[in-house]
């Protein structure tokens, strides 16, 4: 069993996040073995985390599931971190990890789920009318699922092996991804993602694709999808970062990440909101450049740079640019403002009145 007793939280590759299964930022005085992270009954001990680690990472490490055969342990290869980096370098877009990444982590919003959260929409499950809309049962157990995973017979050991691992889909995963070949498990990742889009469409907007239809659709785009990106060769875990020993390279390094972080957010609100092309401007020159690069980045943001990689395959033609800091100002300005009204906002059509003329005159400067 592991417990978390030798899993380095610095080293190791431990955490849902693609491509480095690590947290961004080491502070000084850091714990450094993941069971400092645990409360004696083995649950996550979220207070103290909350004091170490960024919000993103605190919610990561929090949405890790403690049981007794998913902790972390370097004894015994955790099969959680396994299935996370089969899954993350998977030859499918950046939304179908994502959405499959939801689906371990028990975040889908079925409606199951939103139930616990006392929001009520449509009852049950569009495909069977079976009552319940549970994550499981949508991501695989649904008679619908099954009978688009029978189309393809290889995966027949896959269906028949689920109800061996009813409680949990990330073993269930984890023991698929043994027992096929990898461009297969690629595409049964693939066809369990183009069920819950399918899904959205009955629930949201009233379309339906009937069996045959959508299992086309969805092996034309996979095959699209793999003629285009041939031979992804899976990036193997990274060497760790170097980490300076005093403080003062440490905070240098801290401020590089803080200025490759929007970067990161700017792809990821293009990928759920599905805008394509984009170009992403950045004042962050070794950002641009790395990202330009061939080489894999070694430095404190070569993790940002991995997922940017990540969130860029699902958005086509979109690429960073290097702008100078000052035809960037309202940018900056904005930032400050996010930063001081404490809000977390994004948008889509017209601009929300208190930041109208900042981006006006961002308009402005830009078009000259
Ligand atoms: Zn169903």
């Amino acid at each position: 069993m592991g417990d978390g007793q030798s899993i380095h939280i610095w080293d190791d590759p431990w955490l849902p996040r693609p491509n480095s299964f690590q947290p961004f930022i080491r502070r000084d005085g850091a714990p450094t073995l993941v069971r400092e992270l645990l409360l004696p009954e083995l649950s996550w001990n979220s207070d103290f985390i909350a004091q170490w680690f960024e919000p993103e990472d605190v919610a990561l490490i929090l949405s890790i599931p403690l049981n007794q055969r998913s902790i972390p342990s370097a004894s015994n290869p955790s099969p959680i971190v396994e299935t996370w980096k089969r899954i993350w370098n998977a030859g499918i877009p950046g939304k179908v990890k994502v959405h499959m990444w939801k689906v371990c982590a028990s975040i889908l919003p079925t409606v199951a789920q939103l139930r616990t959260k006392r929001i009520w929409i449509t009852d049950g499950c569009v495909f069977c009318n079976d009552g319940d809309e549970s994550i499981h049962h949508v991501s695989r157990d649904c008679s619908f699922v099954h009978a688009m995973l029978r189309k393809v017979p290889s995966l027949s050991s896959v269906i028949s092996s689920s109800s061996d691992y009813q409680a949990s889909m990330l073993d269930w995963l984890s023991h698929s991804m043994q027992t096929i070949s990898s461009e297969l498990f690629d595409f049964l990742l693939y066809l369990l993602w183009a069920v819950w889009k399918e899904r959205n469409q009955r629930v949201w907007n009233g379309k339906n694709l009937d069996l045959e239809q959508l299992f086309f659709q969805a092996a034309s785009s996979f095959s699209l999808f793999t003629s285009l990106h041939p031979g992804r060769s899976p990036k193997i875990k990274r060497a760790s970062a170097p980490l300076g020993a005093s403080s003062d390279r440490n905070f240098v390094s801290y401020l590089l990440v803080i200025e490759a972080l929007p970067g990161k957010a700017a792809c990821a609100w293009a990928v759920e909101f599905n805008q394509s092309p984009n170009i992403f401007e950045s004042d962050c020159l070794q950002l641009v450049n790395s990202l330009k690069s061939e080489e894999e980045d070694h430095s404190m943001i070569g993790r940002v740079v991995d997922d940017i990689l990540v969130h860029l395959t699902s958005i086509p033609s979109s690429f960073f640019q290097h702008v100078y800091k000052e035809s960037n100002l309202e940018a900056h300005k904005l930032a400050k403002l996010a930063l001081y009204s404490n809000v977390f906002a994004n948008w889509k059509g017209s601009i929300p009145s208190t930041i109208r003329s900042l981006v006006a005159s961002y308009c402005n400067t830009s078009s000259h």
